[in-house]
């Protein structure tokens, strides 16, 4: 029986955000999944806390609403305990770049079979407009009347030094190269950040500039680790320069959870540890 993606949760996003692009295209590509028979159970999604992280109330699979800058360890712990699930990570900018900035730094570095996708609106949405860590210099924001001070950080360049094997960049102004973003993303073996700039219509409006300045990457390579460096910094989050949207870099390697299920240590083996280390502390043998 096919399984009914939507759910009866009432969508409070307001009207024009960019959040309604990723969910129909998420939606979309787990739909293709199922139908080609990729069991909609073996998918876990996680999301953080801001107006991103609505979107586990709006799709029918499983999922855990984790808690701000947290969604990346608790899609790498899913991803270890189970290794046969798909693990989508959703986060916001202020989540995923900001406070849990270092745990995505190190999920990229042991290259672990995750996806993330970043609602990257360079603003925090939820708490009314204060900047983010990808918010333009000069961004006048709640907690910066005068325009930001700071130099915005390049997610996708900190992410390629920090050994991701899949990034990409969309935009929530065109449905379907999320989609093939998304797809791309989920079938990559290892670490892959969907960097996603998705329009928060209220706090922060970028439609008409986006509109102008993005472009689908046509000859790219992925691979040559020359053209993506120059690709990845040829738009700082700050500039005026033209914003390439595409899959911009993609490279085979060992997973982190492939190394984990070293020969020798078999499943039974594994979960009993896993269930000791997850036992509430100061449990004995006796109060099991
Ligand atoms: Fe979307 Fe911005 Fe509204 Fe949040 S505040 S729902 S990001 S438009």
């Amino acid at each position: 029986m096919q399984r009914e993606l939507a759910t009866h949760a009432k969508n409070t996003w307001c009207p024009g955000c960019g959040n309604f692009a990723i969910l129909t295209s998420i939606r979309a590509v787990l739909k293709a999944l199922a139908d080609e028979g990729t069991p909609l159970e073996r998918v876990v999604l996680v999301s953080g806390i801001g107006c991103h992280a609505k979107i586990v109330d709006y799709i029918n699979v499983n999922s855990f609403y984790s808690i701000h800058g947290r969604v990346t360890p608790v899609a790498e712990a899913i991803k270890i305990a189970r290794p046969d699930l798909k693990v989508i990570g959703f986060a916001g900018d202020g989540d995923a770049y900001g406070e849990g900035l270092e745990h995505l730094v190190f999920a990229a570095k042991r290259n672990i079979d995750i996806t993330m996708i970043i609602h990257n609106n360079r603003v925090y949405g939820l708490t009314t407009g204060q900047y983010t860590p990808t918010s333009p210099q000069g961004f006048k924001g709640r907690s910066t009347p005068r325009g930001a001070l700071e130099v915005p950080l390049n997610p996708l360049e900190l992410m390629l030094a920090s050994g991701a094997t899949f990034l990409a960049r969309g935009y929530s102004g065109g449905l379907e190269l999320l989609k093939k973003l998304f797809r791309e993303a989920i079938s990559h073996k290892g670490f892959a950040l969907v960097d996603v700039l998705q329009v928060c219509a209220t706090f922060f409006n970028m439609y008409e500039y986006y509109n102008q300045k993005v472009y689908e990457l046509k000859e790219h390579d992925p691979v040559n680790h020359a053209q993506v460096s120059a690709k990845i910094r040829e738009w700082d989050y700050n500039s005026d320069a033209p914003i390439a949207l595409g899959i911009l870099y993609r490279k085979i390697a060992p997973t982190f959870d492939e190394k984990f299920q070293k020969p020798g240590i078999d499943a039974a083996d594994r979960k009993s540890k896993l269930d000791e280390l997850l036992k509430p502390r100061g449990t004995t043998e006796a109060d099991a």
